[in-house]
């Protein structure tokens, strides 16, 4: 189930509910693990990976593949996003939670740092495009590549 646009919830605590609520829907265990890693998955300021995100909880005892899981689950829930940024290998999370959407991301080639800006006059102009062939348009990915400030300040 996807979230209606019109009510975002941005507390945790309603996330976490809601998390609760799609779970029974679906008939899963709601576990103490499982809400302990969306706790924290949706409270993570910037972007994460799975590792990362386990790497915070390690002394809770919880094993890889239940982050892995989870994860899934809460980008089932529309809780949590699921973004490919370029030039790193794996997946990268970001809580929804008091997230502009829709938004790209500037990718730093050399420190993997991604910066989120607005497109959606991108988006709209991606739509235009796909619509004019016939394309069924069913995510946009909207990413730049290069350098950031930093880098370019270290690297000069
Ligand atoms: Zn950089
Ligand atoms: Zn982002």
């Amino acid at each position: 189930m996807r979230l209606k646009e019109k009510h975002e919830i941005t507390e945790v605590a309603e996330a976490l509910s809601h998390f609760e609520g799609f779970l029974r829907r679906r008939g899963f265990k709601v576990t103490r693990t499982r809400l302990l890693i969306a706790e924290r998955a949706l409270s993570m300021p910037g972007h994460f990976s799975a590792i990362e995100l386990w790497g915070a909880l390690r002394d809770r005892g919880t094993s890889v593949a239940t982050v892995y899981r989870t994860l899934d689950l809460l980008a089932e829930a529309g809780l949590v996003r699921r973004c490919t940024l370029a030039g790193t290998s794996g997946a990268i999370y970001e809580s929804c939670l008091g997230r502009r959407r829709p938004h790209g991301h500037l990718v730093c080639r050399n420190c993997g740092r991604a910066i989120e800006f607005k497109s959606q006059g991108l988006e709209t102009e991606l739509q235009r495009i796909a619509e004019a062939q016939s394309f069924c348009l069913e995510e946009a990915v909207i990413q730049g590549i290069g350098l950031c400030s930093r880098c370019r300040k270290a690297l000069s």
